[in-house]
């Protein structure tokens, strides 16, 4: 059995698996809870309010980081937003992005540090625009492994990672059970505190696991790949959108409408001469109009080996100005840490070959 990884444990918990270990003291679970959290402890060796023998049994079945940084890409063009590489305890690795004073795609909180994160490695969704569906799909991530993202990026940033976007590489909706498991801890006041509002978890429009994160009732902010307006354009380009049509997709998210959290955002990539057209700007405003969301355009970044063109700068303005005409809240963004193929959809392993001959 591979060590139970502390990070994925609530107070409550820890109080089991201790109690499982043998030890039965209930302040224990608290004092182990500070040494993962308020210390970010990383190894048993520091928890020295804990009696050695129980120090030892901990490091014999647990562990605290289930990912090491294995490579960190400072951008090039001095914004600061860093790309890493995780690899984890079976070997596969994992990416991750670090967006300082985030102007990202969740509506730009300023003044947090933002981290990017992945659900899975690969993705089984396939969008034929997406570095990470051109990868085919692995496996999902444990919790501890989405959690120990955060303190990886926290190590790599030197500061405490305040904003978190389900935006890496997989679909985070596709691996549900983890994620909800790694939400309760980060949300957890006790172990990394970081408010619903400022989490937001992005879909390319998985109707049941949308279903489950609605039940989950807290107030997350929800971004949905859109990047077609109707499903002809959409199925074009998004294999999903054939399991999950928009005749399903929109019920499910005036759903969501109705637990009466934030305006969804509505994420859309303009790709030339794909879903670019003046009357897919009209159908689209009319979807954001319906469920009162707000749309963020993003115009396509390049995936190499992938045939799609950015359209010219006047026409992703003329887009944007076609919504706006249309009282759509829509803004129309270009990301930072492109030149890192570190923007949202660029994920990918270009080390995965090469992992493969690391014992
Ligand atoms: N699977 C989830 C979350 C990860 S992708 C989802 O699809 O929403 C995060 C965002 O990057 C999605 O909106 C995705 O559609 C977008 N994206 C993928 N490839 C892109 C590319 N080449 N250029 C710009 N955005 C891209
Ligand atoms: Fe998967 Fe999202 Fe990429 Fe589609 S856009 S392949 S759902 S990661």
């Amino acid at each position: 059995m591979p060590p139970a990884c502390l990070l994925e444990y609530t107070r409550a918990g820890l109080a089991e698996l201790l109690a499982g270990l043998g030890e039965s003291k209930a302040f224990r679970a608290t004092q182990l809870m500070e040494w993962v959290w308020k210390h970010r402890a990383t190894d048993f060796s520091q928890m020295t309010n804990l009696p050695p023998a129980l120090r030892e049994t901990l490091a014999a079945n647990c562990c605290l980081r289930p990912l090491q940084v294995v490579e960190v890409s400072p951008s090039s063009n001095g914004s600061a937003t860093r790309k890493f590489l995780s690899r984890m305890q079976d070997g596969h690795l994992v990416e991750s992005v670090v967006i300082p004073a985030a102007v990202g795609r969740d509506g730009g909180h300023s003044g947090r540090m933002t981290l990017c994160v992945s659900s899975q490695v690969g993705c089984a969704f396939g969008c034929k625009f997406c570095a990470s569906g051109l990868l085919g799909f692995t496996r999902n991530l444990t919790a501890a492994e989405i959690l120990g993202q955060i303190l990886a990026a926290e190590e790599v940033a030197g500061e405490r990672i305040d904003n978190l976007v389900f935006m890496g590489m997989g679909e985070p909706l596709a691996n549900i059970e983890n994620l909800l498991r790694a939400l309760e801890v980060i949300m957890d006041p006790q172990a990394l505190g970081i408010g619903a509002r400022h989490i937001t978890v992005s879909t390319s429009g998985n109707v049941p696991g949308l279903q489950r994160l609605a039940a989950f009732g807290k107030p997350l902010r929800l971004a949905v790949s859109l990047h077609g307006a109707c499903d002809a354009v959409r199925e074009q380009i998004m294999p999903v959108n054939k399991k999950w049509p928009l005749s399903l997709l929109l019920p499910a998210l005036r759903e969501w409408n109705r637990t009466g959290f934030h305006k969804i955002t509505l994420e859309y990539i303009l790709i030339k001469d794909v879903n670019d057209s003046m009357e897919q700007a009209k159908l689209l405003s009319k979807v954001a109009a319906d469920l009162n969301a707000k749309v963020n355009l993003i115009p396509y970044n390049t995936v190499d080996g992938l045939p799609w063109v950015r359209p010219a700068e006047s026409h992703c303005r003329a887009f944007r100005d076609a919504l706006a005409a249309a009282r759509i809240p829509v803004t129309l963004r270009y990301e930072k840490g492109h030149d890192i193929n570190a923007a949202c959809g660029q994920l990918r392993l270009r080390r995965t070959a090469r992992n493969e001959h690391t014992p």
